[in-house]
């Protein structure tokens, strides 16, 4: 028997421990970084070619440790080479590569916008992600050159090209966060704008609150999501208001009522995206500012047909839902949600942003009449199979055209989609840079 095994059991000070422990996890993490890295370098082929940014990468977070934003954003990276790394997807994604690469590049590298402050190095690589990084909820706060940038796409549709008109708005969320003093620019001038108005709300249990102030509260809540949706229209034009209907019927469903939104009063809290009726119409103002009057008057005919019940008198409802008993907050007449839209449009598309190098978003993006004939003429051809297009059309064409060939004749789903795939894999290889 060892000598003193009969001692008192001794007990270190449990500060002493959890010191220690929580060394070792830091370092574990690190090794953890180390040891994603060197996967992706050696074993993921479409990272091969940037071993020097993937290592400058770790350096990085060796430096900087993996806390707060920096964790997220380790995670949002780790969650793309294990996707990549399993392979599962790599059909879909070369895809989706191609589309998001085409409207990324397009923007970051316009001349426009060269002296601008991004988050993101001078050759940052665009890489969908299909499903949820926790990537895009954060705004990081540390000036990391970022050598890839990780657009996620809902995964919950991938199976038809038509579906990815959600990357477009995707990349607005990225440009959104990476593009220093974006939101800050733009927030500034919309809250003067509505400053300058009053408008009309009925407060039930909710008073105390002057109807300028909440509406300049709900755009606030709703400032991201909404300028995701300027990229989309900006880059797709009215296809992306095509799907943008869809999508909102599916959250209406989810949400069990199309015409009310949630605002936690206590935790000054809303839903991030504009209640469902509303956000399909906001489209269509925005087709309206950049010439598409017609298309938007038909989406918006379709769309009050679908919900016949929002036609008369109809109104936007916002519930705080803590209690049991849903709390009715306030209602808000929907002409005078849109009146205040057309405030807030007009200033993202045609104000000078300094965090643009004070040039208007719509010098460097935007969706016009002979992108629309574009889209329509390739939309014909999708139909007919036809799958290789001349350089002029590009992937953002595509993407449009296929869901405008899906709303003429949904029973050629299929051709529309393999075509539409073929179409994007001809453009790779024979008119990429
Ligand atoms: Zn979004």
């Amino acid at each position: 028997l060892k000598k003193g095994f009969n001692q008192p059991l001794r007990l270190a000070k449990i500060d002493e421990l959890i010191d220690i422990e929580d060394s070792r996890v830091q370092v574990a993490e690190l090794d953890d970084v180390s040891r994603w890295i060197e996967l992706a370098i050696n074993n993921i082929p479409c990272f091969a070619p940037h071993v020097n940014d993937l290592l400058k990468m770790e350096e990085y977070f060796d430096e900087s440790g993996l806390e707060g934003d920096d964790l997220h954003l380790w995670r949002a990276y780790r969650n793309l080479f294990a996707q990549r790394y399993a392979g599962v997807y790599d059909d879909i994604l070369e895809v989706t590569d191609i589309i998001a690469s085409d409207m990324f590049n397009h923007f970051v590298r316009h001349p426009l916008v060269k002296n601008s402050k991004s988050r993101f190095a001078s050759g940052t690589i665009p890489f969908t992600f299909l499903g949820r990084t926790e990537d895009y909820y954060y705004t990081y706060t540390h000036d990391m050159e970022r050598p890839v940038a990780v657009i996620s796409i809902p995964q919950g549709r991938v199976s038809s090209v038509w579906n990815w008109l959600a990357i477009p708005h995707e990349i607005g969320h990225n440009i959104f966060s990476h593009f220093m003093d974006f939101e800050k620019d733009i927030w500034e001038k919309i809250r003067r704008a509505l400053s300058h108005s009053r408008f009309v709300i009925n407060p039930k249990k909710m008073k105390k609150m002057s109807g300028k102030k909440v509406i300049r509260t709900i755009w606030h809540f709703w400032l991201e999501e909404t300028i995701a949706d300027v990229f989309g229209i900006l880059f797709t034009g009215p296809s992306f208001v095509m799907s943008r209907q869809d999508d909102a019927i599916k959250a209406a469903n989810q949400a069990g009522s199309v015409n009310s939104s949630i605002w936690d009063i206590d935790q000054m809290l809303m839903t991030k995206h504009p209640t469902a009726f509303l956000r399909p119409l906001l489209g269509s103002v925005m087709l309206r500012e950049i010439g598409f009057r017609d298309e938007a008057d038909r989406l918006d005919e379709r769309w009050y047909n679908t919900y016949p019940e929002m036609k008369e008198n109809p109104e936007l409802i916002w519930v705080d839902d803590k209690e049991v008993e849903k709390t009715e907050l306030l209602t808000i007449p929907l002409d005078e949600m849109l009146r205040s839209f057309e405030k807030i449009v007009d200033i993202v598309l045609y104000h000078r942003l300094g965090c643009l190098n004070d040039s208007l978003l719509t010098d460097i993006i935007r969706f016009d009449n002979p992108d629309y004939v574009i889209a329509k003429v390739v939309a014909m051809e999708l139909l007919e199979g036809t799958c290789e297009f001349a350089r002029t059309v590009k992937p953002r064409h595509l993407l449009a055209a296929s869901r405008i060939a899906f709303e003429t004749d949904p029973e050629n789903a299929d051709l529309i989609h393999n075509s539409a795939i073929q179409g994007l894999i001809h453009f790779k290889k024979h008119h990429s840079d």
